[in-house]
């Protein structure tokens, strides 16, 4: 089918039931609306609705059905795999619809579909309040929420799904539908950590704690040669960590950002980032020895606003950049693991690339493997290698070369994937590696009644039980 075949009269009378804008090729607006955060990402779709709400949803899933395009759906745009775009179908853009409302009282916040972490933030910080999102906030809160969602307060307070109270979604017959654990439970099951298989979601409604606003925060950087020992350090320092404490590991070079002396700018280095999101004394007794392991490069942790702390990495990873990923969970920080990532994690051509490990267990651990489709509880770590360049620069090729070397020789030590972290690439297979077997035959069920004919397929695709 061309752009021609599909009736013009249609798509007028389309376009007047919209309060949001739809773009077509051509159209002023239509080259922002198909780019995504992966600027490798470069798909021509035939139409973007650019919806201001659920009822610009639905009647958007309804029109794309009747005139047989293929749907992607975009929250915040983020997915490396590029998924919120397709070439030739119908984007269904909610990246207009970003509104965040908070109930101090009850302590819970009801988002939009296309909201971002840093939107979530704002607002919840505003009563002193948080819930566990992602590390960097330009991220959609849909995409990272349906897949599971770890960050830095998922020890303490849970995955971001662990604090989804309910959802509000269109289906892919284009009807409404409020999922919770009292309303289609089992598809509610299915929403977290299922990702984007089931439905479109217009609004999150999650429970949210007291939160900072100050916390003890940022990374301590030790030179690449120290990494070994200070992994070896790190293993037992996390061992017993208090849930308050969340960190993350990262091997790359030193960002060249403002609080970084410039001498030490795009130095190797291993870093280890921290977030302790409790009394600030008690966190500074608690980070004391790793502050103290060794001889730190550079120090900069210190009391900050939370909302500071989330956005602390944004600059690190642009929109329009280039980033090929792999990853997988751990399950042991083993010593030949530690060799492992030694020998990779700084082989990189590319100063931007890097490798980051988190940290998991406390409260994701303590949730039952079935209680949510999220299927990682047991991990006590992940990492996610990450090939990271400009447009104009040449390291497509060498890059992308050391994060498919680096995962390939953690083989031996690795075991499942976090869905949102898959690449293009990374196939069905590891779909079904990021569930198992038994998580995913339960999904394929709720998928066949709820998508039979698997209308949201662009994504980490769950195929519907025959
Ligand atoms: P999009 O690209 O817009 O969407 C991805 C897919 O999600 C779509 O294809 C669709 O299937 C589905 N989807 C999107 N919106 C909706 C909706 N409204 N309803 C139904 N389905 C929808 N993950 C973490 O858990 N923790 C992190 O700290 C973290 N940090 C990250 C940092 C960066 C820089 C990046 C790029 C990613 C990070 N991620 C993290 C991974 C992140 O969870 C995924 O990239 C996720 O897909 C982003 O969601 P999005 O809405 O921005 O994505």
């Amino acid at each position: 089918q061309t752009e021609s075949d599909t009736d013009v009269t249609a798509l007028k009378d389309f376009r007047n039931t919209l309060l949001g804008t739809l773009l077509r090729p051509g159209d002023e607006g239509y080259d922002e609306g198909r780019e995504v955060w992966n600027g490798m990402i470069d798909r021509r779709p035939r139409l973007i609705s650019q919806c201001a709400g659920a009822a610009d949803v639905a009647s958007s899933v309804h029109f794309a059905r009747e005139h047989d395009l293929e749907i992607a759906v975009r929250g915040g745009g983020h997915n490396v795999a590029g998924t919120a775009v397709c070439d030739d179908g119908f984007v269904v853009d909610l990246s207009e619809m970003r509104a965040v409302w908070i109930d101090p009282d009850a302590r819970t916040a009801r988002v939009q579909g296309g909201a971002l972490w840093g939107d979530v933030d704002h607002e919840t910080q505003a009563h002193g309040l948080a819930t566990t999102g992602g590390v960097v906030s330009h991220t959609g809160v849909a995409g990272l929420t349906l897949g599971g969602g770890i960050g830095w307060l998922m020890r303490k307070h849970g995955l971001t799904v662990d604090n989804l109270r309910s959802v509000d979604m269109v289906t892919a017959d284009g009807e409404f539908l409020r999922a919770s654990d009292h309303e289609h439970p089992e598809l509610f099951w299915a929403l977290r950590g299922g990702g984007g298989n089931f439905g479109i979601v217009t609004s999150f409604e999650f429970a949210l704690h007291p939160v900072g606003p100050a916390v003890l925060a940022g990374p301590v950087f030790w030179t690449a040669n120290a990494a070994a020992g200070v992994l070896r350090f790190y293993r037992d320092f996390v061992r017993d960590a208090p849930d308050e404490l969340g960190t993350v590991v990262k091997f790359g070079t030193i960002p060249p950002i403002p609080v970084v002396p410039e001498e030490l700018h795009w130095r190797p280095a291993v870093a280890v980032s921290t977030c302790y999101a409790g009394d600030i004394e008690e966190g500074k007794h608690v980070l004391r020895p790793l502050r103290e392991y060794g001889t730190p490069l550079l120090d900069l942790v210190s009391r900050k606003p939370y909302l500071a702390h989330q956005s602390g990495l944004d600059s690190t990873v642009l929109h329009g950049w280039h980033y090929y990923w792999k990853s997988t969970d751990l399950p042991e920080l083993s010593d030949d693991l530690i060799d492992v990532l030694i020998d990779h994690a700084f082989a990189a051509e590319s100063p931007r690339s890097y490798a980051v490990m988190f940290h998991l267990g406390g409260a994701v651990s303590r949730v039952p493997e079935d209680a949510t489709a999220y299927a990682g509880r047991n991990a006590p770590h992940n990492i996610n290698i990450n090939g990271v360049w400009r447009p104009d620069e040449d390291f497509a090729e060498s890059d992308t070369e050391w994060t498919r070397k680096f995962f390939e020789a953690l083989e031996p030590h690795r075991e499942g994937v976090y869905v949102n972290f898959l690449g293009a690439d990374d196939g069905t297979h590891r779909v079904r590696e990021a569930y198992g077997e038994r998580t995913y035959r339960r999904l394929a069920d709720i998928k066949a009644e709820y998508d039979p004919d698997n209308v949201f397929h662009l994504n980490q695709n769950i195929e519907p039980t025959p």
